[in-house]
């Protein structure tokens, strides 16, 4: 069977970036389980993998439009020190959940000042073109429940 949109995929892969570091693998562990077509990769790698089967693999390389995107500068704020009341010893690289004017998300302090704090809302893998090596382990048609949830359950997948 051929991936396409709705089919349950399961694959091994490695994902480096322009400097041949791994920043993700699935080496280690049980394949990545997805279902296609349903926002549950980036785009790029769905793009990639559509059409492929069993025993396939690529290596892709997946620029930052079709990836985790382009930085937005609207997402870089500084932040009063008094916002972080009660937090010691506030370091670059701390994840914080914050509200914003795009909703809930994950920010990143990038730089800390005597007054104010900057933090960047941009997703950690903004900016990079992404190279993925995929190997596809298994492919089949998808359960209704599997499609009424927009995700794969069992190995690799979600477990409720
Ligand atoms: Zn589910």
């Amino acid at each position: 069977m051929q991936i396409a949109k709705n089919t349950a995929v399961q694959i091994n892969y490695t994902l480096k970036n322009d400097a041949g570091e791994v920043l993700d693998s699935s080496e280690g562990g049980e394949p990545l389980a997805y279902l296609q077509g349903n926002g549950n990769l980036i785009p790029g790698l769905e793009k990639a993998l559509e059409g492929k089967q069993a025993g396939d693999a690529i290596n892709v390389t997946i620029p930052p439009e079709e990836a985790y995107g382009v930085s937005d500068a609207t997402l870089i704020q500084d932040v009063p020190r008094s916002a972080f009341e009660g937090i010691k010893d506030i370091e670059v690289g701390m994840q914080f959940h914050a509200e914003s004017n795009h909703g809930p998300r994950t920010v990143t302090v990038t730089k800390v000042g005597t007054d104010t704090i900057t933090v960047d809302g941009n997703h950690p893998l903004a900016d990079q073109t992404l190279h993925f090596a995929v190997q596809v382990i298994d492919v089949r048609a998808a359960s209704k429940e599997e499609l009424s949830h927009g995700h794969v359950h069992g190995p690799g997948g979600h477990h409720h």
